[in-house]
């Protein structure tokens, strides 16, 4: 390819809405041009890029035995009713209607069609197990699209369904796409970490995310440098502290608190930190009015504490429920006498001492004693885990990390084949429920984390497994007939080796070609200019060292395919 032949330009400065290092240089290196918020078009160079990270996820689905198909990306909202998620997905679905006035959606995932249709095609346990996948367009209307690929309206998914006969079989299938995964990232030079993560609205019994390291990653994933634990931060547990010792507490007083409802507000008024008070969240649960107590230093994790309760919906109670509830407007609430059911996380057991909402008006309540004071209907994890907490596998302290979510595998159960009746016919011929499995990638953002991970301060390092090009060829004096010669010679014979070879053959300075080529960031530069060949040679250089090499025009090749070789292996490594 010729760039002066190709819809190819750079951008000197960062695009003002890019907030990310990977962001700014997707845009610089142009390889992707906005078209409106969440929604941008893939250039030449973008697009190798993309078919090369989509190409490795094929092939690795293709080697772990599932099968590539591709279901329509728009579907009759019917299905996501019968799922039961049309409610569930909320606005965050596209929806339109037909010209029947028949709702559909675009889709944001593909469960539901999924279901359906192999719930048709498959009769019987021969047929099982059977993986499907699709590389495909989703549609969801995030809250807040940014970041470029990382958070966008529209996106390429790898999505992936395994159907099995039983609960083992699903997990083989489970642990074929987990290994497939592994392999993906790593293929695609990423450092990436498998997590224990929540089940969202997919639903299904357990999952593993996959994370990119990186600051810039919008999910915290707590992880144990001791045993190997890691988790996503909204599903991180900990080792439960040890038990408060038994004090002696004096009886409970009230205090009045005109006006101090904060955490940080009463701890300047009572003068004593903030672990001494017990905060009284007050949710509810599918409409029903629960309370959690956490300490005061902590935050409620709402992922757990949904999942505890085996609650679809869970939200913070509305003001008026709280009045009803406590019987005091919100910042007074308190486990003293509360008549709904009470969680306490188990740093609380044995909590005496403490200071609590009074449920009543400008009023707090010191000296209370848990177990005394009140009914506790369970003591549960509930708090967000942080740094310094416990591991809750080997006891040794956490750490806390951020991470980019490139894929999530899923064990789904029946959730869907229950829904969509999607039954086999089992050896003795009797009808069963296939057990289901769900694994997605994020193509598009995939390739994106490749540039958060592997960049610098010129621009993008790309490994050579998914780079636009192996090679970008700068034709330093296009006018110059032996350096134009070279320069033919040697993308013909690259190209007849099967390597990919990229010509800066535009008519500008060395300067801006060697800016360009930094900011593209293909693993191997090859400079053809006149002052070199008197010299007698063109200079090769890796993307990742300071000096080139003068090899002979005639070697060159060899040169290169022996350092595509090493990059390659010291990427499988
Ligand atoms: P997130 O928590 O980041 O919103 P998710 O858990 O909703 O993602 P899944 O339903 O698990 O996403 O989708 C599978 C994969 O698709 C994710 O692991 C991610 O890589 C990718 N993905 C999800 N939403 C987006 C988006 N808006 N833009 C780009 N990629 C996305
Ligand atoms: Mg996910």
């Amino acid at each position: 390819m010729r760039w002066s032949r190709t819809l190819i330009t750079t951008l000197r400065d960062d695009p003002q809405e890019a907030e990310i290092p990977s962001h700014k240089l997707m845009v610089r290196a142009g390889l992707i041009r906005k078209l409106s918020g969440g929604l941008y078009t893939f250039m030449p160079l973008g697009l190798r890029a993309l078919h090369k990270v989509a190409r490795i996820v094929r092939e690795e689905m293709d080697r772990a035995g599932a099968q590539e198909i591709l279901m329509p990306a728009l579907q009759p909202a019917e299905l996501w009713e019968r799922s039961g998620r049309l409610a569930a997905m909320g606005p965050g679905m596209f929806k339109l209607r037909d010209r029947a006035e028949r709702l559909m959606a675009l889709g944001p995932t593909h469960e539901e069609v999924v279901t359906e249709l192999l719930g048709h095609e498959i009769s019987s346990y021969r047929q099982l197990p059977c993986t499907v996948y699709q590389v495909q367009t989703k549609f969801r209307d995030e809250i807040r699209p940014r970041f470029g690929l990382m958070r966008s309206k529209e996106f390429i998914m790898k999505d992936a369904y395994s159907f099995d006969t039983s609960l083992e079989a699903a997990d083989a299938s489970y642990q074929a796409m987990y290994d497939a995964y592994v392999r993906i990232f790593a293929r695609c030079g990423l450092l990436a970490r498998a997590v224990e993560a929540d089940t969202g609205d997919i639903g299904g019994k357990w999952s593993h995310e996959f994370m990119v390291l990186a600051d810039s990653g919008e999910d915290g994933l707590v992880d144990c440098p001791a045993c190997g634990y890691a988790a996503n931060q909204e599903r991180a547990e900990r080792a439960a502290p040890a038990a408060d010792a038994p004090a002696c507490c004096p009886d409970r007083e009230p205090v009045a608190t005109p006006g101090v409802r904060t955490v940080d507000e009463l701890a300047t008024f009572f003068a004593c930190p903030a672990d001494r008070f017990i905060k009284t969240l007050v949710y509810l649960a599918d409409g029903k009015p629960v309370a959690a107590l956490v300490p005061g230093d902590r935050d409620l994790n709402e992922h757990k504490f949904k999942r505890l309760l085996g609650a679809k919906k869970l939200e913070l109670a509305d003001e008026a429920t709280v009045q009803k509830v406590t019987g005091a407007p919100v910042g007074f609430a308190g486990p003293v006498g509360l008549a709904v059911p009470t969680y306490a996380d188990p740093s609380l057991q044995g909590a005496a001492d403490r200071i609590t909402g009074a449920n009543l008006a400008d009023t707090h309540l010191r000296h209370v004693d848990l177990a005394r004071d009140a009914a506790v209907t369970a003591f549960e994890d509930l708090v967000i885990v942080g740094p310094g907490d416990a591991c809750p596998r080997c006891g040794q302290p956490l750490q806390l990390k951020r991470g980019i979510e490139v894929g999530h595998v899923f064990k789904l159960g029946t959730k869907y084949s229950e829904a969509f009746e999607a039954k086999y016919l089992n050896e003795k011929g009797q009808s069963e429920l296939m057990v289901m499995g769900c694994y997605g990638i994020g193509v598009t953002r995939t390739l994106q984390a490749v540039v958060e991970q592997c960049h610098d301060a010129d621009g993008i390092v790309w490994p050579v497994s998914v780079a636009p090009f192996a090679v970008t060829l700068l034709l330093l004096d296009p006018k110059d007939p032996a350096v134009c010669a070279t320069v033919d010679a040697l993308e013909r014979d690259l190209q007849a080796a099967g390597i990919d070879v990229f010509v800066d053959d535009r008519e500008e300075r060395p300067g801006v070609k060697f800016k360009d080529a930094d900011l593209i960031g293909c693993p191997i530069r090859v400079v053809v200019g006149a002052k070199g060949l008197a010299k007698g040679g063109v200079e090769v250089k890796l993307r990742t060292s300071k000096s080139a090499d003068l090899i002979p025009p005639d070697q060159a090749t060899d040169t290169i395919r022996t350092l595509i070789a090493g990059l390659t292996s010291a990427a499988t490594r």
